[in-house]
């Protein structure tokens, strides 16, 4: 069963750093930049790591709190109360959280790229896009080449997150291109390794800057091979279901809830109730959609319908509900102080990134198609125990 206390323990410990220790930051964050300056970034990691809010997904036995999917979940639900839950060093693996793919690691890499990730001294990238393997991964074209004990990666890689200020990058390459995804092998390349050339910076709508990354005649030794030859497209298949349970969700559920509370406090005659008593329909739902995928996920199970379901219920109801606030808001809503237009620009990357909204429907439908029973999948879960933000 789902432990609500823990839940709840959760949520409110982070509720409580996001609102004494986030909130008087944020109008520090420049309005095409994701980035505080790194004084206070630094200063806000020093004290989530002093309160107890590092490395929380990390097992007990790497060092880390082992909390679960569903707990997380409960963290990051009350970091999207913040406009700065997407900032550059909190964002993937800054929060002493690495990329899940990273436990692939040999104990030699563990050493070199795991550990100091969750002690938060580097920063990591994924690079899997690239010009025309977007949403459809089968048209990869980046490859690795046996020679000697080792591999030659050729290739271009786009839209990477932190891909120009990461210390190390994990690449997707065909080493098998007759294998098709059983042919994809994933390989960690660092910084300053010869053949391997940081391109133009992407700035973005929401100020991410994304980098686009060349590999020419890029030499990469077996070690740093991560995992196992042929497995790099199943590993990540793996990860991006955990990561489509915990990264997007939460975050949405709390936009959701601070901007309901941010329009009733400063337009409480425009809110009008047949709308708000739709959106607690929705929010609730798609609470339960999360922590049923999440309670799957903690069993061990590969809930790929669940965790696309939530994506699409979560992210299709925080841009629904921001379009409303900035109708309702007008100027004040388009201002540049406003969270609204802040939080838009910032979401507007969601239903593209981590699976795109098509691409998560297309999964469920097939699901069906194929005879899968949702109702028969239910878990026997209630999470209406654990207060929400609506
Ligand atoms: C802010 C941001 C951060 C990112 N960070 C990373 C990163 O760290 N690492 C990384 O590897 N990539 C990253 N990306 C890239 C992202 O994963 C891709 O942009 C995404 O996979 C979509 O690919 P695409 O842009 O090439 O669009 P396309 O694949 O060209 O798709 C365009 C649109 O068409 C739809 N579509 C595609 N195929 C179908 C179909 N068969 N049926 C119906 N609709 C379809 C898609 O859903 C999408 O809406 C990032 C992108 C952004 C915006």
């Amino acid at each position: 069963m789902i432990d609500v206390k823990e839940i709840e323990f959760w949520r409110e410990k982070m509720q409580k750093f996001v609102e004494k220790e986030m909130w008087p930051f944020e109008p520090l964050l420049p309005r095409f930049e994701n980035t505080l300056p790194v004084k206070v970034t630094n200063n806000i990691i020093e004290k989530m790591k002093e309160q107890g809010l590092w490395s929380l997904t990390v097992p007990k036995k790497l060092g880390g709190q082992g909390i679960s999917t569903s707990s997380y979940c409960a963290v990051r639900e009350a970091l999207g109360r913040t406009i700065l839950w997407g900032m550059t060093g909190i964002h993937l693996g800054g929060s002493g959280d690495p990329l899940m793919v990273l436990y692939h690691c040999n104990d030699e890499q563990k050493e070199r790229y795991l550990f100091p990730l969750i002690r938060g001294e580097l920063i990591a990238s994924f690079a899997q896009t690239e010009p025309g393997a977007g949403a459809d991964q089968a048209g990869m074209k980046t490859r690795a080449i046996r020679k000697g004990s080792g591999w030659v990666l050729h290739g271009h890689k786009t839209f990477i997150t932190h891909g120009t200020v990461s210390d190390f990058v994990i690449v997707f390459a065909t080493t098998d291109p007759e294998k098709g995804r059983k042919g994809v092998t994933c390989f960690l390349v660092d910084k300053g390794t010869p053949g391997f050339i940081i391109g133009d910076t992407i700035e973005t709508m929401g100020g991410d800057r994304l980098g686009d990354l060349h590999f020419k005649d890029c030499y990469i030794p077996d070690s740093q091979v991560l995992g196992i030859v042929g497995n790099g497209f199943r590993m990540a298949q793996n990860w991006f279901i955990g990561n489509r349970i915990t990264l997007q969700p939460p975050i949405c559920l709390g936009i959701v809830g601070r901007t309901i509370e941010e329009l009733l406090r400063v337009f409480p005659n425009e809110v009008d109730d047949k709308w708000l008593g739709q959106i607690q329909a929705e929010y609730h739902r798609a609470r339960l959609l999360m922590y049923d995928a999440a309670y799957k996920f903690d069993k061990g199970e590969e809930p790929q319908y669940e965790a696309s379901l939530s994506k699409v219920a979560t992210v299709g109801l925080t841009m629904k509900v921001l379009r409303r606030a900035l109708e309702i808001s007008g100027s004040h809503g388009y201002a540049e102080d406003s969270m609204f237009q802040r939080y838009y620009r910032d979401v507007r990357r969601l239903p593209i990134t981590e699976g795109s909204m098509e691409t998560q429907k297309m999964v469920t439908s097939r699901a069906l198609i194929r005879g899968f029973s949702p109702v028969d999948s239910l878990s026997p879960i209630t999470v209406s125990e654990v207060g929400g933000y609506v």
